[in-house]
């Protein structure tokens, strides 16, 4: 097997990758989802056991960090057991396994995710105002939700709050949301609507600059730039007098590019080199039948055309790529 780290054409080391189990979602979140999804057949789907082969794969060429996420990460059958087989990777090469989840079903599992070694979760939440929860997923029930945090929170799991700004939609809510999420020791990451997929509505209407709310922020906050970097796309503040982090992900008003440590493999085994681009390779038949070897080879073709990093325009008349963000899972 090839031990290589993987490293890119423009010097990037791969440290970090997101692995999406599902295609499918209990919720429809309108910026995400059009009403009626179509949803891969299961055969197109990577098995439980070829998800921990590729992971397997990964580690061993130098990945450190592996965060699961969809569509929804908790409605594919047997997450539990990826996670746990996963969870067993820790210390032996894997830092850390993460989530990303829109919370329906963390009450349930939380206390398994702890066991599993699982240190900290991202969960979605966009308004705590229940019928703006529904109207913004289409069919969502906010205290399902608001029970799964908690239960994450008391399970001991650090809990980071995603929540999309939307102009018109939740943007009164954003300082109450950093006050809640200072209160319950969560972390705030906002994240500005990506032109990703064909969607009912019309995005532009919902474009929120996030250094406008920034600014608004500022106003009522005194914010301290944080010099805390994942590799990823956010950029933090620390809150005077607060411990709560606010994290902010610009991928339109401002590009991170130059930075990326990561790669991200869709359910059916294909992986893309920019959450901006249309750039893959495809590995569910390597793993299938081609061997480790030919999985490595095509992982070097990919990082080979990794671009050096996107450019979304919110304002054009397509979105800037066909495939929805539940395919890669953000
Ligand atoms: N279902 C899980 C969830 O909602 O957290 C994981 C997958 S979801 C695709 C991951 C993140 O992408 C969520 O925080 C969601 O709000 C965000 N997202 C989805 N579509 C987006 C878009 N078009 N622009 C920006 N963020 C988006
Ligand atoms: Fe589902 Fe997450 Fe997309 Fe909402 S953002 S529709 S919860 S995949």
């Amino acid at each position: 097997m090839s031990q290589a780290g993987m490293i890119d054409s423009f010097g990037r080391r791969i440290s970090y990758v997101r692995l999406s189990v599902t295609d499918r979602c209990d919720l429809r979140c309108r910026y995400c989802m059009a009403e009626r999804m179509v949803f891969l057949p299961k055969k197109d789907i990577l098995s439980l056991e070829e998800i921990v082969e590729l992971a397997d794969i990964f580690i061993a060429r130098g990945v450190k960090r592996l965060r699961l996420t969809g569509g929804e990460p908790l409605v594919r059958r047997g997450i539990m057991d990826l996670v746990r087989a996963l969870g067993r990777r820790i210390g032996q090469g894997l830092e850390e396994l993460t989530l990303t989840t829109n919370g329906t079903q963390l009450e349930k599992v939380a206390g398994g995710l702890a066991e599993a070694g699982v240190r900290r979760v991202n969960v979605s939440l966009d308004t705590r105002d229940p019928q703006r929860f529904a109207h913004i997923t289409r069919r969502g029930e906010l205290s399902q939700v608001l029970r799964g945090i908690a239960a994450a929170r008391d399970a001991g799991l650090h809990v980071k709050i995603n929540m999309v700004a939307l102009a018109g939609l939740n943007e009164d809510e954003i300082a109450d949301m950093l006050l809640w999420c200072d209160a319950q020791g969560h972390d705030l990451t906002l994240i500005e609507t990506m032109p990703l997929g064909e969607v009912e509505a019309d995005r532009t209407d919902h474009y929120l600059p996030l250094d406008a709310v920034r600014r608004g922020l500022e106003e009522r906050f005194t914010l301290h730039p944080s010099f805390h970097r994942t590799g990823g796309p956010a950029r933090y503040w620390q809150v005077d007098g607060r411990g709560v982090k606010l994290g902010l992900i610009t991928p339109l008003s401002e590009n991170f590019c130059a930075g990326c440590n990561r790669i991200r493999v869709a359910a059916t085994g294909t992986v893309y080199g920019c959450l901006g681009h249309d750039q893959k390779v495809e590995l569910r038949d390597l793993l299938r039948d081609g061997g480790t070897e030919r999985v490595n080879a095509t992982l070097d073709v990919l990082l080979a055309g990794k671009p050096k990093g996107h450019d979304f325009n919110i304002a054009a008349a397509k979105p800037a790529l066909a495939r929805h963000m539940s395919v890669t899972g953000g």
